[in-house]
């Protein structure tokens, strides 16, 4: 922080929160919280909330949250120095100078070191490729057999199948063991030995925008598992925010963007002229992917995932995030006897590709078209719940001469008139605001909760137990020796436990404003923003006792998951079985 937190605390508390979004939004009051459409995505009915209480927003259709910095930040696009003067111009708040702020410097300087590894690396990588030995030579046979001769613009590499090669190359380049390890390339065991994540596998090194190398994918050469390997999450990486191939798409400058699934689909679909391919590093579209999207000036998106199931669900999946970002969305598969789009190139060539493209739908044909397939439709009853299914989705289509010429398509395939049709999606249209209002996660929360166990029922335990912490500062004492920060799991959820206990009074809009990043700050809001409500301490304490050990379990079974020394693996297990016995009770009631 370049201010001091009782600078930022004066600024914020000096701007009310509902007459500044106000200014911005049209709000209504609707028992005691105000509701106004979305400035930060789009829909039809109010989704956004403000609360006056709290001095804090959120929005349940897309997660947008924080107070007043965040809002300012969010809507005029500053960063947190920048949106925090605004508001101090606001009320005539003249600040003082600003100090050196060393954090933000040694963070800086951070990212500095690990490129710098990563592009150490990847040159490693691309020259092993290159070399006289067996095998650098099959790696390159199964590139030659692929017909891959990309390998320059996606830097492809190998590494090497012993177990130090990339380590001691990095040590000869004067890295710090502790830096290695923060790159994700280099892991170190309980005996204190360092070796490589990353051995005999093809390198596809994920370049981001910019084209920085951020991270690495790895494919085994041979057999073994898991067949593809891919870079932890660090400081560099975030794969809810990389799309592989991203940093070629932007070159190509194409409005229209295809996304695949996999690194051979991309490098395939480049190598046949498709450049406007990227690929999902093996995780769902996010909103910070759209974000990506539109950073690059695309604003269509051509899905073509998968033909498997998982495939069509992540397509399906996909759709209202990039539906939600004002991206337009068509879909696309290959033909039944390929499985990807690597193979359809292998076998039909870039010509039939081409002609492929041009026949990719808009996206709600494309689900009524995978109803179709679902239901029998000489079957009357199959085709009654087929229209309502089919007028849910047509619900979805905003430009009414589109949605007019599909309801005419359905009507024709079942026989049920157009009128019928567009009174059942009314309905749907109606039934849209309690959707959008029934709460929904932020993606990168679930994605900065550290891989851990991802399950609604943790992310659930976790806000419970902190939004109890930050309401009934009484409990902190007592819970404080049975949870740590790094049990809660790391990242955000930490930094607020340990806040907490701290024990200072403090109300969410200051705890948001510790963060300075948007990101921070909207999972910090996500997390904190339903209040606790207990009819008294006996149901506080059960309440707290079970989003403990659902805290606890997930815990000790990811540390026991990842151990591999049996003696630590055992300790683990008793501790785990132990939880059912342990108990926390709660003496000073609820206030
Ligand atoms: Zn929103």
């Amino acid at each position: 922080m370049r201010y001091s937190q009782d600078i930022i605390e004066e600024v914020r508390s000096g701007n009310d929160i509902v007459d500044l979004i106000g200014g911005y939004v049209s709000l209504r009051n609707r028992g005691g919280n105000f509701f106004g459409l979305c400035p930060f995505h789009n829909e039809k009915s109010p989704s956004f909330s403000v609360s006056s209480d709290k001095q804090m927003y959120y929005c349940f259709g897309c997660g947008a949250g924080g107070n007043v910095i965040s809002f300012i930040m969010q809507i005029e696009n500053y960063d947190f120095i920048d949106s925090l003067k605004f508001l101090a111009d606001r009320i005539n708040y003249i600040l003082p100078q600003p100090q050196q702020n060393e954090a933000a410097k040694q963070q800086l300087r951070k990212r500095e070191v690990l490129r710098e590894i990563h592009k150490v690396a990847a040159r490693f990588y691309y020259d092993t490729l290159q070399e006289d030995k067996s095998e650098a030579k099959s790696a390159r046979k199964y590139l030659d057999d692929r017909q891959i001769q990309l390998r320059k613009a996606f830097a492809l590499g190998l590494s090497p199948s012993n177990w130090d090669s990339l380590t001691k190359n990095l040590q000869k380049h004067g890295f710090s063991l502790s830096d290695m390890v923060e790159s994700g390339l280099v892991r170190n065991n309980a005996a204190g030995g360092y070796y490589d994540r990353f051995r005999g596998r093809l390198m596809f090194p994920i370049l981001d925008v910019d084209k920085h190398v951020v991270a690495f994918g790895g494919r085994i050469m041979g057999d073994g598992e898991p067949k593809y390997l891919n870079s932890p999450e660090t400081p560099l990486f975030d794969k809810s925010r990389q799309l592989y191939g991203i940093h070629a798409a932007r070159k190509a400058r194409h409005k229209e963007l295809i996304i695949v699934e996999g690194y051979m689909d991309v490098l395939s679909l480049h190598q046949a002229g498709f450049s406007q391919a990227v690929g999902v590093l093996g995780t769902a579209l996010t909103t910070h992917h759209t974000r990506l999207i539109k950073r690059i000036n695309s604003d269509t998106v051509i899905l073509l995932f998968d033909r498997d199931r998982a495939g069509v669900q992540a397509l399906l999946r996909a759709i209202p995030i990039l539906l939600e970002a004002g991206i337009k969305v068509k879909c696309l598969q290959v033909s039944e006897d390929t499985k990807d789009p690597d193979e359809y190139l292998q076998k039909y060539g870039a010509a039939h590709f081409r002609v492929l493209l041009d026949s990719a739908k808009n996206h709600a044909a494309f689900r009524i078209e995978l109803l179709t397939k679902e239901f029998d439709l000489k079957n009357t009853e199959q085709r009654i719940i087929f229209t309502q299914e089919a007028a849910k989705v047509l619900s979805s289509i905003d430009n009414a001469i589109e949605a007019d010429a599909y309801i005419r398509d359905t009507a024709v395939l079942t026989g049920i008139a157009p009128q019928a049709i567009r009174a059942e999606m009314d309905k749907h249209r109606g039934a849209r605001f309690s959707q959008e209002a029934a709460p929904r996660e932020l993606p990168s929360l679930r994605q900065s909760l550290r891989g851990r166990q991802n399950d609604r029922g943790l992310l659930e335990a976790r806000k419970g137990m902190l939004s109890v912490l930050f309401a009934y500062p009484s409990v902190n004492q007592q819970l404080k020796e049975f949870l740590s920060p790094d049990e809660i799991g790391g990242g955000i959820p930490a930094k607020l436990l340990e806040l907490a206990y701290l024990g200072e009074e403090k109300n969410v809009a200051d705890i948001i404003s510790q963060f300075e990043s948007l990101e921070e700050q909207q999972q910090t809001a996500e997390l904190l923003k339903d209040q606790p409500n207990f009819e008294n301490t006996a149901a506080m304490e059960k309440a707290v006792n079970e989003m403990w050990r659902t805290i606890k379990k997930s815990y000790f079974i990811e540390r026991m998951s990842e151990e591999t020394d049996l003696n630590v693996i055992n300790t683990l297990g008793s501790a785990l079985r132990n939880l059912e016995k342990q108990y926390i009770s709660l003496n000073n009631g609820v206030k």
